[in-house]
């Protein structure tokens, strides 16, 4: 059984340059269309995957094309994709607009990921001892779900709160890891967080509600461990930034992978970091997710 299970959504990036973003009514010619495998689910099964861990994904995609190439991607990667169901509805996909400046617009069609539903959960198999890895791209009953079946097989869970949500206090209080951006931070706890002592500050709030440990991703400041014993700040890796989509995916797979090698918390999020950093320095989601020499490369190893 793989030691990780990762139960969340699989997108298809329809990614188009543009000059800039057109208003409403206008027609703007961009660049080339390029298709890339995406999904927050899919990108942390396969950065986790690329870094030598054992990976199951459970999620829907549609019986159309971009599912038998999202299906493809895993396998190339190494991801089992035994529980990814067909689904009648479309695969999900993310239509984003990249401007000139490398800013990005993207409308999110969630299709598929929005019927994985509680009962494709129970049929799962839990790695015991292992970890499960949840996002918020796809329902967040099921996602409740699958915490507390997690609880029952003494599996760990690693929560990623994102796309930014308020969320059930009980979910919260079934993570072991909570990891949040600074922004996602700030929706959950509705406290103002914008530098590493009020990120400290809300970080403390999700333990009162139950969350073990939580790590705040803070972008090219690294990230923050807060615990109920003490707060660690790890610097980020300096690196030629490129894009940086799928940074948190690619630290969270890197964590998992680190984590399950019985390295500490601090060295599982120092691997996190070198991983997050390494995508940055490539364009897109899933292209950019490093493999396992790159990071040990970067972190002197
Ligand atoms: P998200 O992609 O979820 O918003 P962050 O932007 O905080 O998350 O990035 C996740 C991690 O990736 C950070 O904790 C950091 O370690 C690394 N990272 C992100 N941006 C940079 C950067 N500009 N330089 C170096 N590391 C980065």
């Amino acid at each position: 059984m793989p030691e990780i299970l990762v139960i969340g959504s699989l997108n298809a990036d329809l990614v188009v340059r543009a000059p800039y973003f057109p208003q409403p009514g206008e027609t703007i010619s961009g660049e080339d269309l390029q298709v890339i495998p995406g999904g927050k689910g899919a990108n942390q099964a396969v950065a986790a995957a690329r870094l030598g861990s054992s990976v199951a994904l459970l999620g829907r995609v549609g019986r159309d094309n971009f599912g038998d190439f999202l299906l493809d991607n895993l396998k190339s990667n190494k991801v089992d994709s035994q529980l990814v169901q067909r689904d009648h509805a479309a695969t999900g996909t993310a239509i984003i607009i990249v401007d000139s400046n490398g800013q990005n617009s993207i409308v999110l069609s969630p299709g598929a990921n929005g019927k994985v539903s509680s009962a494709d959960v129970n049929h799962a198999p839990f790695p015991a001892g292992g970890l499960l890895l949840l996002q918020l791209e796809i329902p967040i009953p099921t996602v409740l779900s699958a915490a507390q079946r997690a609880r029952e097989n003494n599996v760990r869970v690693i929560l990623n709160p994102a796309p930014a949500k308020e969320l059930p206090k009980e979910l919260i209080s079934l993570a072991h890891f909570i990891f949040p951006n600074e922004s996602e931070l700030g929706i959950l706890t509705r406290l103002p967080v914008n530098d590493v002592s009020s990120a400290e500050r809300a970080a403390k709030q999700l333990l009162e509600l139950g969350a073990q440990n939580v790590i705040v991703t803070l972008g090219s400041n690294g990230a923050l461990i807060v615990t109920r014993e003490r707060a660690t700040h790890i610097p980020a890796f300096k690196v030629n930034v490129v894009d940086t989509t799928a940074a948190g995916d690619a630290f969270i797979g890197g964590f998992a992978t680190a984590l399950l090698q019985n390295k500490s918390l601090e060295e599982s999020v120092r691997y996190g970091c070198a991983c997050g950093a390494l995508a940055t320095t490539k364009f897109g989601a899933q292209p950019s997710l490093p493999a396992r020499e790159e990071v040990e490369k970067l972190i002197g190893m």
